[in-house]
């Protein structure tokens, strides 16, 4: 116990990413709004920094300005590629093409970081192919902007939007509860296996998309980690990390750093997915929460 709590004295640290910006207008926000109540959530919950994983093929005219008011921001962008194939499905030369593609078009924009964030975390379901994009990478200095804690953040998002779409009541505080909850879920889920695997923290890098539930409870989700005593870092020290330099010799990567390192341990892949990460789970959480009502008007 003694032990525990020697190691608990020192903050546990984690940044905030977000995936797949600019993502366009929802049925709450339209891109612009969601950009300034992500930009002002995030200054007022003084992050030091985020990371804004770009899928190029979102930019118009018009969403180009939120990558810059995101940089304007203090903020920075990393390449998300440009049409979001997954490692698992293309044919490898129009996968690296894509790299490049994303690569050449975020040359417009300030404050980039040499990141690349796999789409759907998939870096190939072969060695050759997971080889092949990793050595792609490094020719363009690349480093890998893993994840560490994988989430169904995008599941919540997408429940909302189907809410709003078939008229119901939307419970907002309810809402907050079931995003801050499940997400905190996940971060000590993932921290677990860290400890265990590793017999540390590591500094986390917390994966979470541009949508709608982010512009409105990124300020409540950083209050309540940092009540359990955690620090919100810049993703650039985050990738400091010695977890940074580890990079684990499987297939499996698509739950993150530490579920890759835990499973190259010998660890059984149930065990490295939390019990929020699944729709049936999210579906349940939220129909016993009554997160979403019928709207009787
Ligand atoms: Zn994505």
């Amino acid at each position: 116990m003694i032990f525990f709590t020697a190691i608990s004295a020192q903050a546990q640290e984690i940044a905030i990413t977000f995936d797949d910006a600019p993502r366009p207008d929802s049925r709450l926000f339209s891109g612009e709004e969601r950009t300034q109540k992500l930009i002002a959530n995030l200054k007022k919950a003084k992050v030091p920094d985020a990371l804004f994983f770009v899928t190029t093929n979102n930019i118009t005219e018009k969403s180009k300005k939120r990558l810059e008011a995101y940089t304007e921001a203090g903020f920075h962008l990393g390449n998300h590629s440009h049409s979001h194939f997954s490692a698992y499905k293309k044919d490898i030369e129009s996968y690296l093409a894509d790299i490049t593609l994303a690569h050449n078009k975020l040359q417009a924009f300030d404050n980039l970081v040499p990141l690349y964030r796999y789409p759907y975390l998939h870096e190939g379901n072969n060695r050759k192919t997971r080889d092949r994009i990793r050595q792609h990478l490094q020719g363009m200095n690349y480093k890998n902007g893993y994840v560490t804690v994988d989430n169904y953040d995008w599941y919540m998002d997408s429940l909302l939007q189907r809410a709003l779409a078939t008229g119901k009541d939307i419970d907002y505080h309810a809402l907050r509860k079931a995003y801050i909850t499940t997400l905190w879920e996940s971060i000590v889920f993932y921290d677990e296996i860290a400890r265990k695997t590793l017999k540390r923290s590591p500094k986390h890098v917390l994966l979470l998309h541009e949508n709608d539930l982010a512009a409105l409870f990124i300020g409540d989700l950083i209050e309540h980690i940092r009540l359990q005593g955690w620090k919100i870092i810049s993703p650039q020290k985050a990738y400091e990390d010695p977890i940074a330099f580890t990079v684990p010799d499987v297939l499996f990567n698509g739950q993150g750093r530490v579920a890759a390192i835990a499973r190259s341990k010998g660890w059984d892949k149930k065990l490295l997915r939390d019990d929020g990460s699944s729709e049936d789970y999210l579906d349940e959480y939220f129909k016993n929460n009554n997160v979403f009502k019928q709207n009787t008007k």
